[in-house]
């Protein structure tokens, strides 16, 4: 008898019902074995046996081409932030890469890519993260040893609807927060990768697809754990995974899969994000959204309330009516550099959330 309510937050986002129902069953007993998950040694049959299931199920719903590793790493989205540097911008001499400077997440990943070499952001500044600056203003540099974006900006609501074009450098993308939102082409791309607590499960673990020409140029600095060849080379098992996050995984993409996969996700996603969109399109000037319709979030949706800036006293009856209406974790991100803006509302559409389960009740409750 779950408390009725609607959860919106980013991550850790909600998990499907049938998932948590699922853990709850076999918590104290997994599979007959005597223990749980979270008791079971990493090296055992039955903990392979869920390693297997979650590989082969990623790459059975992502289509990943057999000349792509499949990783299960510790540290979250911010570990990638450095792991992606200190493996591949050795890939040439140079040192040099390229960033796409998109919102906080992307520009999180190129501080910390400017620790290890040169980092080159591609396009013209932006005074607010509101929109993805046309390609035809970005200058790629020639040698440099992966181009990197944020596929979908988690504070900002901002998501490339496009894969970009590089001209045949590595593509590196952090799709943590729209990551199974949608089919993706994973050879277009050197590396994915996307932590596991807003689509795909609970913290603790992020994923990693990586091309495998791209593994063993690791920076000799690289922490160990964080060196995608010797995890590579260990099927992620060099120390202790994650291991009861990579179980929670196994049973969230088991649901995926049950659920129309990820076509059917994003049918799914487009269709719960519509709902709030039509909802701000619709509320003459009273919801506004600040992203450039080209590239709204179908994941996250940040609005004012009020007026174009933001009436605060609103945004917080909003807030308040809201968690008495049993929605919560509306309360979007502070916006904190080159922005004018200084809070909004945001809703997190994430794969399994409310807004699909109990669609017509979450539109009355919003209007
Ligand atoms: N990338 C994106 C797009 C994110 O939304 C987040 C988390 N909000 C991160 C990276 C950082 O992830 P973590 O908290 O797992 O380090």
């Amino acid at each position: 008898d779950k408390k009725q309510t609607i959860h919106f937050g980013a991550g850790p986002a909600k998990l499907p019902q049938s998932v948590l129902f699922q853990a709850q069953k076999e918590l104290l007993d997994y599979n007959g074995s005597g223990i749980s998950v979270l008791e079971m040694s990493h090296r055992s049959s039955d903990f392979t046996k869920i390693m297997n299931t979650t590989e082969n199920l990623l790459r059975e719903l992502l289509s990943i081409p057999d000349n792509y590793k499949v990783l299960f790493l510790q540290g979250g989205g911010t570990g990638q932030f450095s792991a992606v540097p200190l493996n591949l911008i050795g890939i040439k001499e140079d040192r040099c890469a390229d960033y796409l400077v998109t919102g906080t997440w992307s520009s999180n990943a190129a501080k910390e890519a400017e620790k290890y070499g040169k980092v080159n952001v591609v396009h013209p500044k932006l005074d607010t993260y509101t929109k993805i600056p046309d390609p035809s203003s970005w200058s790629l540099t020639p040698g440099s040893s992966y181009v990197y974006y944020c596929c979908n900006e988690t504070v900002h609501g901002v998501e490339y609807n496009f894969t970009p074009e590089t001209h045949g450098a590595v593509l590196v993308s952090d799709m943590s927060s729209n990551f199974l939102s949608r089919p993706v082409d994973v050879s277009k791309f050197g590396l994915i990768f996307a932590g596991a607590q807003k689509n795909v499960g609970c913290a603790g673990v992020a994923v990693v697809i990586v091309r495998e020409d791209l593994i063993g140029h690791a920076l000799t600095e690289c922490p160990i754990v964080l060196n995608y060849q010797v995890q590579a080379q260990n099927n992620s098992l060099y120390n202790t995974p994650a291991c009861f996050s990579i179980y929670i995984m196994s049973l969230v993409l088991e649901w995926i899969k049950n659920n129309g996969g990820v076509d059917g996700m994003e049918t799914l996603n487009k269709k719960k994000s519509s709902m709030i969109y039509d909802i701000i399109n619709s509320s003459n000037h009273f919801y506004t959204c600040p992203v450039d319709v080209a590239c709204r979030s179908r994941m996250n949706v940040p609005f004012r309330v009020g007026k174009k800036q933001g009436d605060e006293t609103l945004e917080k009856d909003f807030l308040d009516g809201a968690s008495k209406l049993g929605m919560i974790s509306l309360k979007g991100h502070r916006y904190t550099h080159t922005h004018t803006q200084s809070g909004f509302v945001a809703c997190y559409v994430t794969i399994s959330g409310d807004v699909l389960e109990n669609p017509s009740a979450v539109r009355n409750r919003i209007c």
